[in-house]
């Protein structure tokens, strides 16, 4: 009796001092998650993406990181990674940087990239889906008046995921690739052409449903008319 109640005590103890704690929703497990996170602001974020992606989420695993070394371990690519999925293991890997403030914006930019996976397979394409992950969880903003200054490249269909380069092209590929999102989304519902893609490419369909003839002309004038 004694030892149980000691027992206790010592779980007590260590799940107050960091704060972790375990989130289980109808999509997600969390073993252990900071503080912060609660069940109605995942679910949150949860929702808005499956609503405007038309899915239900199959569960995923979301592993929370405190140390940044063994976080970088995992991803092997450089500081400037905030979290990562494991498409085929249905998980997603939230590294220190994660906050409360900003945990909206990376946790729904991962899920954008689970349900690419779980529900379009190789629909998306693959210069589109980093963008389209970012558009869709407000990850960040284009700054059109730098992108116009940028060489672009010879076709917008080489911004492939991973990128990698200097800090700068890593800069240009994540807001260029969120550009061609943007444009696309402003010539046609973005929401019908996924609707229109699943099981198919998408290629055919920014032609014949979107009216985009040459995706890098169209891509060259929207951004240069955004950057004045
Ligand atoms: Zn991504």
């Amino acid at each position: 009796m004694k030892r149980l109640s000691l027992l206790f005590l010592v779980m007590f103890v260590m799940g107050a001092g960091n704060g972790s704690h375990e989130v289980e929703t109808n999509s997600v497990h969390m073993a252990s998650a900071p503080g912060w996170v609660t069940r109605v602001k995942v679910d949150k974020v949860i929702d808005h993406i499956q609503m405007v992606l038309e899915w239900d989420i199959r569960r995923i695993e979301a592993y929370w990181h405190s140390d940044a070394t063994e976080f970088a371990k995992g991803h092997g690519r450089g500081p400037l990674v905030m979290a990562y999925s494991l498409k085929d293991k249905n998980a997603i890997h939230l590294g220190p940087k994660v906050t409360d403030a900003n945990f909206n914006a990376y946790f729904g930019h991962e899920l954008v990239h689970i349900i690419a996976y779980q529900k379009y397979k190789q629909a998306i394409p693959k210069w589109l889906e980093e963008g389209l992950a970012n558009y869709l969880a407000k990850t960040a903003k284009v700054d059109y008046h730098w992108l116009s200054s940028q060489a672009a490249p010879k076709d917008v269909r080489e911004l492939t995921h991973p990128f990698d380069g200097s800090e700068d092209r890593l800069r240009y590929h994540y807001m260029a690739s969120q550009a061609l999102v943007e444009m696309i989304a402003a010539k046609c519902d973005l929401a019908n052409l996924l609707r229109l893609s699943v099981g198919e490419k998408m290629d055919g369909y920014l032609d014949t449903y979107c009216e985009i003839r040459d995706l890098n002309a169209a891509f060259k004038a929207w951004v240069a008319k955004r950057g004045k």
